[in-house]
């Protein structure tokens, strides 16, 4: 099974570095925004095509080296197929056209760049340079059995970084070998709540998140208010900035998920792919778009995170999560208090944390779905037909 991760290290380029760094990110910025002018003339976003009309006047022009002339097309074409995608460019409806503000420059590996231990070797305006970087974490993925991919080159604030995709390949964890189970709950009032194969439930608060949302919140709509071309600027950065907020947040989770449990674990969600179970944790509409979006990030570092550590995630059905006992298997929805956050089996009188008894669930969907499958089907019939089938 092929992982593909993103490897962000800082390169450390002397002042002479710099600025033929500097010369060549610019110039391949000013490079995308030719073409983009181009692909919103013609309407051509076949890359053979963008290619053959642009490649001569990338290397007169802009003086950029062969590969990297190639790049732009590649980099352009990706940007107005994003813009698709997201819905501001539809397949029939007006074109935007991407603009390349920032200074940015895509690198294609063995021909703009290598990496060796402590050496980030790159093409530029004028010739390659051999630029120093300190990362030991990068060093396991140089020993040639992994595929490093396009790489890109960003500056911000005079500090230059390289994110570079780096494909491992892994061993896929087999459900025979499972050793260790974990439901995941994942909600408002705690960020997660889990439940394991030793019967042991943990917490993650989701308290000052909520206070930090509820301040995004406000400026959002003091801005909104305002209405002003400065005050959407400010919306849209301070979008991004809880956006990467949240992300570092679910990064974290995930990483401690993953480094406390062994390998050989199986994590359990719930496939929020249907949305009913997410809105029915969040009533304000705009908080739940928040919510499930940083729910589905979750899963994905979760996810990527198990698989290097032998380890896997999987989504199961969340119907019944919070109002099944999971003591005597009494469901109804009235067993789980939302507002008082407990969960109070109406037959079985069994109480706990309404979110600890949706992990205690999704564990043990888990569970089943580890049991060989002729086993639950019989479980299964005695349960919903055993009434019929008995003479
Ligand atoms: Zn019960």
């Amino acid at each position: 099974m092929l992982v593909t991760i993103t490897a962000k290290i800082r390169i450390r380029p002397t002042s002479e570095q710099q600025a033929l760094l500097d010369a060549t990110l610019d110039a391949y910025r000013q490079a995308c925004n030719h073409v983009a002018q181009y692909v919103q003339k013609s309407h051509d976003t076949v890359q053979k095509n963008v290619h053959q009309a642009n490649y001569a006047m990338l290397r007169s022009d802009y003086r950029l080296p062969s590969q990297m002339a190639c790049s732009v097309t590649k980099t352009v074409l990706a940007k107005y197929k994003a813009l698709k995608t997201t819905g501001v460019n539809k397949p029939t409806g007006k074109w935007t056209r991407p603009d390349f503000r920032k200074p940015q420059l895509d690198l294609c590996y063995n021909r703009d760049y290598t990496l060796r231990k402590n050496v980030f070797s790159v093409n530029t305006l004028q010739g390659r340079i051999k630029v120093a970087y300190f990362d030991t974490t990068m060093e396991q993925y140089l020993n040639g059995t992994h595929k490093l991919g396009t790489a890109k080159l960003v500056s911000k604030h005079g500090k230059y970084f390289l994110h570079i995709p780096v494909t491992i390949d892994v061993a896929e964890l087999k459900d025979t070998n499972v050793t260790h189970v974990v439901g995941i709950d994942r909600g408002i009032n705690f960020l997660t709540a889990t439940y394991d194969s030793h019967g042991k439930s943990g917490f993650v608060s989701g308290k000052k998140i909520k206070s930090k949302r509820a301040h995004y919140k406000n400026l959002r709509k003091r801005l909104q208010k305002k209405g002003t071309a400065s005050a959407r600027r400010r919306l849209k950065k301070i979008g991004n900035r809880e956006n990467r907020w949240m992300q570092d947040i679910n990064h974290c989770i995930a990483k401690a998920l993953v480094t406390n449990n062994p390998q050989g674990t199986m994590f359990v969600l719930e496939d929020l792919t249907g949305i009913r179970n997410a809105t029915e944790k969040v009533r304000v509409r705009d908080r739940y778009v928040m919510v499930s979006w940083a729910h589905y990030d979750l899963e994905q570092k979760l996810t990527y995170k198990a698989q290097l550590h032998g380890q896997k995630v999987v989504k199961v059905d969340p119907a019944y999560t919070s109002q099944q006992c999971p003591k005597c298997g009494h469901t109804e929805r009235a067993n789980r208090n939302k507002r008082l956050h407990l969960f109070t089996c109406k037959n079985c009188h069994y109480r706990s944390n309404d979110d600890r008894v949706a992990a205690m669930n999704l564990y043990r969907k888990g569970i089943n779905m580890l049991v060989p499958s002729d086993t639950v089907e019989t479980e299964h019939d005695s349960v919903s037909q055993g009434a019929v089938n008995r003479p």
